[in-house]
């Protein structure tokens, strides 16, 4: 009862990569990086047993940033080509590559880093991809000239990732989907539609994760603008729990979120995030335990999973280490009182 987990990314050591930074430069090269990222997986995986994780990540440890390290082992994007685009509905402008013809897995994208988690951990193992709809959102197009057929091409490129790294013993397969929480009613047009075909003959569980975003300042000013009450949620909530989907993954520490709305997920794994990812402070138990509690009202104690609202790579690594921390000793403390 009460496992618990991460939504998915830990800070990078500062001889990997510059820290805190959601795209940070690599510090290393060729071999030498390779061995860097081998070895801060490792690290990853330690910190998160150490800290009492129960359903432990790679921590994101081998990719640049959360999309794009994906999409780099994909044929078909021209990453010279980059042009500016309004993402998450022009809440910010990025420089994004563009996809340039049919689109398909230059070899397996993430298999190695998969594999050596799964070597050193006995527990059980999550890994993150991002989800269709949060890729088509962070990339231009001059090939499929409709937004949807080349969702449903990254849906099927992503599926045949999923599938290799459910076989390689991954107990967890979550989508990041940000952009579900933007464009409202393109989820119940396709976006689940595009899930499920991402996760097509898995035989793990799967996950989603869909939240406020990191704790940048445009997302900060963004959530100033939601108002007193955030209900995007409610909005997509029905949907996913009508969906093949078996976990959902959301902000709920500090968030604006009305915490009736979980009740709303009937069916479903629910990963109550605990852990604001946005402050620079850690929570304390008790304040882990008041987030948990609130949602159990909503949430039956078999189906909640404590977790952090967001991936944590842009922080301090001691200060995750803090959060992670407090994140199983809140758990803890709920489940003496019950
Ligand atoms: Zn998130």
């Amino acid at each position: 009862m009460l496992e618990t987990t991460i939504a998915g990314s830990l800070p990078k050591p500062s001889w990997l990569a510059e820290p805190k930074k959601l795209w940070p430069a690599w510090r290393l090269e060729a071999d030498a990086l390779a061995e860097g990222k081998r070895d801060a997986t490792l690290l990853a995986l330690k910190i998160q047993e150490d800290c009492g994780i129960d359903i432990v990540s790679d921590g994101e440890q081998s990719r640049q940033h959360f999309v794009h390290g994906f999409l780099e082992g994909v044929d078909g994007i021209d990453f010279a080509r980059r042009v500016p685009m309004g993402i998450r509905n022009n809440r910010y402008e990025a420089m994004v590559p563009t996809v340039t013809g049919p689109l398909r897995r230059k070899g397996p994208v993430h298999a190695a880093e998969a594999r050596i988690a799964r070597a050193h951990t006995a527990r059980r193992l999550k890994f993150t991809l991002p989800g269709p709809m949060t890729i088509i959102d962070t990339i231009a197009d001059s090939y499929y000239g409709d937004r949807v057929a080349m969702a449903m091409a990254f849906a099927e490129v992503l599926n045949e990732e999923a599938r290799e790294l459910a076989a390689i013993g991954v107990d967890v397969i979550q989508f990041d989907e940000p952009a579900f929480n933007v464009y409202l009613d393109e989820v119940t047009g396709w976006g689940i539609a595009a899930l499920h075909r991402a996760i097509g003959g898995l035989s793990c569980k799967t996950a989603i994760h869909i939240c406020y975003g990191y704790g940048i300042p445009a997302n900060i000013e963004w959530k100033a603008t939601l108002g007193h009450e955030w209900r995007q949620y409610e909005r997509i909530f029905p949907a996913l729990a009508a969906s093949h989907i078996d976990q959902v993954s959301l902000e709920c520490a500090h968030s604006h979120v009305p915490v009736e709305l979980l009740s709303l997920l009937h069916g479903k794994d629910v990963l109550v995030g605990a852990i604001d990812v946005a402050s620079d402070k850690a929570e304390t138990p008790e304040e882990v335990a008041a987030t948990i509690e609130d949602a159990l009202r909503f949430v039956p104690p078999e189906r909640l999973y404590p977790c952090t609202n967001c991936g944590m790579a842009p922080l301090d690594r001691t200060l995750a280490e803090q959060k992670l921390a407090a994140l199983t000793a809140g758990a803890a403390l709920v489940r003496g009182r019950r």
